[in-house]
């Protein structure tokens, strides 16, 4: 069952009403969950379900289960099973014959996505990227022609060179939203070009606190690359017009999409300096 990602007033009335029916909580950190049903008046034997005990922790619930008992699986945070433990349990209850019922709720992936406002009806849920940069870069260059939106979480110690790599990797013009703090006191949704996010986040220590949600735009769909004579057009313009200027009437002249005439004209402005 989902639960909120930072706002406790975002738990659903069915997610309650689960809550207090079930005998027991399968927990990632049983203190974190039994804070959330302190706080709606629940009280409930709470199981330990973490990553490295989740096997164990399998067997505790399907002995309860076996037993006629009900058990209800939280974790921190939003959903189980979406980048946190999960899936195991889930598959060896219904392997075992139970059935497995979702209570749908709280995702940062999604509730990023939400206000990202990119048309795009695919996405791509990556979730962590490597942590070590040359791997990092490596699945990013993979994931390159994607054209699916992608989401990504995102540690705070890591963010910016994050931003860095995703604007290397997939070229400045994308846009990005980071959305940091989602439903907590210091929510920040920030959009922009990938060109701009690390030096957006570098320009205050506020703006790398706390947890990420970083969401790309996809690839361009093959033939809207801009070709050589949007290229000419762009480079004629940049002579003489602001970058946001000179990209707005290259794409109305040329039809090429916004987004790689950006790239194209931060290249262009990069290799001038
Ligand atoms: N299962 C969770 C879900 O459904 O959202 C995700 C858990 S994952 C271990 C934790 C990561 O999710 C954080 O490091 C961060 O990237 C993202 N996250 C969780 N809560 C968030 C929030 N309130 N705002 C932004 N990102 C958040």
């Amino acid at each position: 069952m989902a639960t909120p990602i930072g706002n406790l007033r975002d738990i659903g009335l069915r997610a309650l009403d689960v809550l207090s029916g079930v005998d027991a909580v399968a927990a990632e950190d049983t203190r974190v969950t039994a804070r959330l049903l302190e706080r709606h008046g629940i009280a409930k034997p709470l199981i330990t379900a973490r990553e490295h005990n989740e096997r164990r922790a399998s067997r505790r619930v399907l002995d309860l289960l076996a037993s006629g008992k009900a058990v209800a699986l939280a974790c921190d945070a939003g959903t189980p099973a979406i980048s946190d433990p999960g899936a195991l349990l889930v598959s060896a209850a219904r392997a075992a014959g139970y059935a497995v019922t979702p209570v749908p709720g709280p995702n940062a992936a999604v509730a990023a996505l939400s206000v990202a406002g990119f048309a795009n009806p695919h996405f791509l849920f990556h979730g962590f990227l490597p942590s070590r940069a040359a791997e990092r870069r490596g699945v990013l260059a993979g994931l390159a022609r994607e054209r699916a939106t992608l989401v990504f979480h995102e540690a705070p110690h890591r963010v910016r060179e994050c931003a860095a790599d995703l604007a290397a990797v997939l070229g400045g013009g994308r846009g990005i939203v980071i959305a940091r703090e989602l439903t907590k006191l210091y929510e920040s949704i920030h959009v922009c070009r990938l060109a701009e996010a690390e030096a957006w986040l570098a320009a205050d220590p506020d703006r790398i606190r706390g947890e990420f949600v970083l969401v790309v735009e996809g690839a361009p769909p093959p033939g809207r690359e801009a070709g050589g004579e949007a290229r000419r057009t762009l480079e004629i313009l940049l002579e003489s017009l602001p970058v946001s200027r000179a990209v707005a009437l290259a794409a109305r002249l040329t039809g090429a999409r916004r987004n790689d005439l950006y790239r194209l004209a931060l290249e262009m402005k990069g290799r001038d300096q």
